[in-house]
């Protein structure tokens, strides 16, 4: 166990010197105070949960007070936003604090979100409002509750210090953790100011620090986009198959680890819509629910043109083919386990089609409750409860023949059944509403409903006792919130 004092630093990334980083010291923030702190995380970095105690830890947590073994340093990228390329980005709020190495040998990037102006803060001020803090520790950490790869949070500080958005707000920091900040615009930022030899140096550090296996390949760049691909694959398969829609694809928000990255207006589904745009400035839907799937396609390609000064174009082109095929690979058997199955049949993936075909025509489905009860009570008698959320009833009783069909031919009894439908389908979901809730009472100086939702939703599978009304569908106004795109 380490404490603050004892952590180790091993800065690699700033180690590759200032095309890729610029120095820069955190604006510190008046009065921090912790108003959430993940122990899993604080794991992570071998940290003593003891350590959250010391006043210390939100001086250092929020920039104020600095190891002398940090590197404070701002990332430059660039990336494709909204479909458009824009030439310049880089952290305009964010700073890689440093690597801290782990007793595993693992490093984690130690990177404080709204650390004040960059080189790269362009019109903004460099801070990061509480509301918006919080919302990305939830989302953080609820995903990889769920067992979808996403960054980590470490903790959020508030302060007194004001910031203006829509309405006067507060600064707060986030410490998010990841073992690479390296995104997809990274390499476009090389690449099209053509600095290719710092695009190849870029890439040699990500292949040597995170897919030192494609080292073995006989082609590592093309090893390493192959690999990229797949995790993305695998990544994008797993937002559909729980629903959850990021809301900002842009190349800048995809990490070269496959990983859910950089958290704006985000939402779980509630009831299934396939077209739900979760972003309100998304006035086109371009990342609407749906299209989160071609989306990271597009993204790819645009990685994949960074790239060509690395890997001829024919072999990108043959690598891309593969992204739809191992994507829906990777759902089918996503969706299958949900739906309690342990075998594949070749009718599976038209089952789950119809499913959603009829959720979409009701829009009265909630996706989540909708596959936990199906797990509660064997087969016949689950339907029977989950039919009630349908508008054709007709259609879903002739799924529903088919359904229990198919799940006979599974053979398992009740009791085994469930706890693997449990064990794959969440009781508790990071719903819009709940998180606006939390972020409320937080605003008002009330940490307690932010840090008791982060418990329950770091063990999403599991009854708890006495948390019921986290598990309930969500009012009729919890639905449709607009949720604020600044942050
Ligand atoms: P995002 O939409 O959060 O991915 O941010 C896109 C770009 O804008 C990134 O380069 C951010 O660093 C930058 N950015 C966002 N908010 C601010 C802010 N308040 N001050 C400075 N830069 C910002
Ligand atoms: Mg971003």
């Amino acid at each position: 166990m380490k404490t603050l004092d004892t952590l180790t630093f091993d800065n690699r990334f700033a180690r590759l010197g200032d095309s890729f980083s610029t120095e820069v010291l955190p604006e510190p923030i008046a009065e921090p105070r912790l108003v959430v702190v993940s122990q899993d995380a604080l794991a992570l970095l071998d940290l003593d949960p003891q350590e959250a105690q010391r006043e210390v830890f939100a001086d250092l947590f929020s920039g104020n007070q600095l190891w002398s073994d940090a590197e404070p340093r701002a990332m430059v990228y660039s990336g494709h936003q909204f479909g458009g390329y824009s030439p310049r980005l880089g952290d305009g709020r964010g700073l890689l604090l440093g690597e801290v190495l782990n007793h595993a040998g693992e490093h984690w990037d130690l990177h404080l979100k709204g650390a004040g102006l960059t080189p790269y803060s362009r019109m903004g001020d460099g801070r990061a409002v509480l509301r918006s803090s919080i919302r990305e520790f939830l989302a953080s950490e609820a995903l990889h509750a769920l067992g979808i790869p996403s960054s980590r949070a470490l903790c959020v500080t508030g302060s007194s210090t004001p910031v203006w958005r829509e309405k006067q707000e507060t600064a707060a920091m986030l410490v998010r953790l990841a073992q690479s900040h390296v995104r997809f615009g990274s390499f476009e930022y090389f690449y099209y100011t053509r600095q290719h030899d710092q695009l190849k140096q870029l890439a040699d550090h990500v292949l040597a620090c995170h897919y030192p296996e494609c080292l073995q390949q006989p082609q590592p760049y093309e090893a390493l986009f192959r690999s990229v691909l797949e995790r993305n694959a695998e990544l994008i398969a797993r937002w559909q198959a729980y629903g959850f829609c990021h809301g900002v694809m842009n190349t800048d928000n995809m990490s070269i680890l496959g990983i859910t990255f950089d958290f704006g207006p985000y939402a779980f589904l509630d009831d299934f819509d396939a077209n739900h745009i979760c972003n309100h400035s998304d006035d086109t839907g371009r990342y609407s629910f749906s299209n989160q799937v071609p989306i990271a396609h597009w993204n790819l390609s645009a990685l994949a043109q960074a790239l060509t000064p690395l890997i001829e174009v024919d072999k990108l082109k043959e690598i891309l083919e593969l992204f739809l095929p191992l994507y829906q690979a990777h759902y089918d058997d996503l969706m299958r386990k949900r739906l309690g199955f342990t075998t594949a049949e070749d009718g599976d993936e038209e089952l789950i089609q119809r499913l959603l075909t009829l959720m979409q025509a009701g829009k009265s489905t909630d996706y989540h409750l909708f596959f936990r009860h199906l797990g509660e009570q064997a087969p016949a008698d689950a339907l029977q409860v989950v039919r009630n959320d349908f508008v054709d009833l007709q259609g879903f009783d002739a799924w529903g023949a088919d359904y229990l069909a198919r799940s006979n031919r599974e053979g398992s009894d009740q009791a085994a059944r469930q706890a693997r439908m449990h064990a794959v389908n969440p009781l508790y979901v990071l719903r819009n509403y709940l998180a606006q809730e939390a972020i409320a009472a937080a605003e008002r100086g009330d940490y307690a409903p932010v840090r008791e939702l982060h418990e329950v939703l770091s063990r999403p599978f599991e009854q708890q006792a006495g948390k019921e009304r986290y598990a309930l569908r969500p009012p009729d106004w919890g639905k449709h919130l607009e949720i604020s795109c600044s942050s």
